[in-house]
This record gives C-alpha cells, structure tokens and sequence, in this order.
C-alpha cells in the first residue's frame, strides 16, 4: 500500500514522501520507477512526524473520510504548498487538531491511494501534470503498448553528424532544417514526444542520401535501423514520404509490398512538416505536382493532415 502511495503521488506530481521510517524495499521499487520513467519524487524520513506537520510552511489537509466534504472544500479554498496525511487503520485524535483542513473524499470508507489520487486530481485542477524525463518513456496510444527508449533515440547532434557523414546535399540540409522548425511548431501545438520528434525531423531524408527516389524513406529506415537505433525513429523515417504510401500504392511504385502509412502522432507530425516547411505556396505547389503524377489519394491524404494539424 505505501509504494502505491508513493507511486501515485510521483505520477501526480508530489515533490516527496515522508516516512517516520524508510523502508528499503518501497525505496528500491519507487526510485527505481523514477530513474527510468522520471521526475524528481524522493522518499525522505521524518522520525518527528509532529514536528514536520506543525513547521510545515503551507497547508497540511489529512484525508480521512470523516473529513469535511472534497467538493464543497475546493469551491472556497485554493490551498498553498499543501502536505498531506494519509493514514493507515487509525489515526490519532491529535492528526484532525493538527491539520488545517480534514477533508473526505466521499463520507465512505475507501483507500489512502484513491482519496490521494483525487485530493491531487482536485490540486492540479483536473489535468495530471508532466513528469521530467527519465531513461525511458510510454507515449500515449490509442492501438496499445508504445516505449521508448531514450538511450536508442539519437541526439541531435549525433543526428546532425551521421547527415555530415553521410554527404547529405547542401540542399536537404537546408530543407531538414526547415522541417525542423516546422516539427517543432507543430509540436507546440499538438505534443508529442520531442527527442522523437527532433530526431525524425533531423533524419526524416537520411535516405536521400543513397536515392532520391520515392525508396528514400524506405532506405533511410533501413540506416536507422543499422544505426541500432529505435524502431518508433526508423518508422517516422520510413513513413513521411508524400501523405504515406498503401500497400497496393507501394507495389505499384516497386516498393516492397507493405504499408507506409503514419500511423503515431510522431510520424504524422513528421510527414506533415515535410510537406509543409516551405509555407503555404509550396504545400500548394505540392499538392498540384501530386496530382499531376496520377498521385491522387497520396494528395488527398497531404489534404487531411494540413485539415488535422494545420
Ligand atoms: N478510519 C479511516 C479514515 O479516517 O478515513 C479509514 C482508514 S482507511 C483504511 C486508510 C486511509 O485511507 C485513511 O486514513 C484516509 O487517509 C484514507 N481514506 C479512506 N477513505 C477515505 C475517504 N472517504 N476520504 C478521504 N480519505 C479516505
């Protein structure tokens, strides 16, 4: 019960956790989760509970479901640098004197972590808040399981080093730049996961290196994948030519026979800023060449991310 404690107070942005006396077991598993998902949570001991409750600079609230109402509490009060005391199976007369506010969350029996998590839910007014970065990352998805690992995403300067090193044209370095700018527009607006973003922006033509055929994004998958670098770059990459690629269009084209459709809001964010780096006028010029070449669904695809995204 107290590493979901600690656990559900790091993801909803507590500072610390105070103990009267750490336990190395919930230590391990908490800093552990914290070294590789991030934040900056710390299990700290406090021997003198008392002490820490009555020269706390803020407002303490024990949670307890013979507290004041949650709702009614929150309509009036906006609470400062709050500590919070959750208890286990009884709590001391003295806590409810001690505290500034005894709150419920609902007059009924439950848990510490569930009145935890919505006492913090109440705190950061409904949005859960961003953890600084950790070794490694779960991206948001609708389709399942997406981790990334931030020691296989290239730095931009190790990005910025392979484009030298593999001769990259004055002309591509110019137009990566730009759709770099471009993916970090779009990422101020639409999110996303930024090493990800930058570093697929960065080598989003790295196959243009070896052809400028529509197999570029095939190949520069295929050199981030060599790199040993993560399978979510390499598909940015492989996926960011035109609006993407179906299956039979891939065929038809001579590519291997399989979809290169973005599908993750990284990939997408990429592609998009590919077609649309060069402002308006080119997306336009853009789409009149698609068209032109018979390319009318890539075009309509280029047509809905521009309606998506901007
Ligand atoms: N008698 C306890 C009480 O005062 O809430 C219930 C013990 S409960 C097993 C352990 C902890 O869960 C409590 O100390 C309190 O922090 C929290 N808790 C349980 N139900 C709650 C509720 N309805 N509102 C706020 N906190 C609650």
């Amino acid at each position: 019960m107290s590493t979901h404690v600690c656990l559900t107070a790091r993801a909803f942005g507590a500072n610390n956790v105070y103990f009267p006396k750490t336990n190395s077991t919930i230590e391990k598993s908490v800093t552990g989760v914290t070294e590789r998902f991030g934040g900056d949570f710390k299990i700290k001991e406090e021997k003198d509970w008392r002490y820490l409750v009555r020269n706390w600079d803020g407002d303490v609230i024990h949670l307890t479901m013979y507290g004041e109402d949650i709702d009614k509490f929150f309509s009036s009060v906006n609470p400062r640098n709050p500590l919070v005391i959750l208890g286990s199976q009884k709590v001391p007369r003295e806590v409810y004197d001690l505290a500034d506010y005894n709150l419920a969350v609902g007059s009924q029996p439950h848990s510490e972590v569930a009145a935890l998590a919505v006492l913090l839910d109440r705190l950061n007014k409904g949005s859960i808040p961003k953890l600084s970065k950790g070794k490694m990352a779960v991206l948001p998805s609708k389709e399942g399981k997406r981790v990334i690992n931030y020691r296989s995403i290239p730095t931009t300067d190790e990005c910025y080093r392979l484009l030298v090193k593999r001769g990259t044209e004055e002309g591509i370095m110019e137009h990566t730049m730009a759709v770099l700018q471009r993916t970090l527009e779009l990422y101020d607006i639409h999110g996303g996961d930024i090493r990800l973003l930058t570093a697929g922006a960065l080598l989003h033509d790295i196959g243009r290196t070896v052809t400028h055929g529509v197999e570029h994004g095939l190949e520069g998958g295929k050199i981030v994948r060599e790199m040993g670098w993560d399978k979510e770059l390499a598909n940015i990459v492989e996926r960011h030519v035109g609006g993407g690629i179906t299956r039979e269009e891939a065929e038809s084209q001579g590519l291997p026979p399989k979809d290169y459709l973005p599908k993750t809001l990284e990939e997408k964010l990429v592609c998009h800023a590919d077609n649309t780096a060069g402002g308006n006028e080119r997306f336009e010029e853009l789409l009149f060449r698609t068209e032109k070449a018979g390319f009318h669904a890539s075009a309509q695809r280029m047509r809905l991310l521009m309606e998506k995204f901007g």
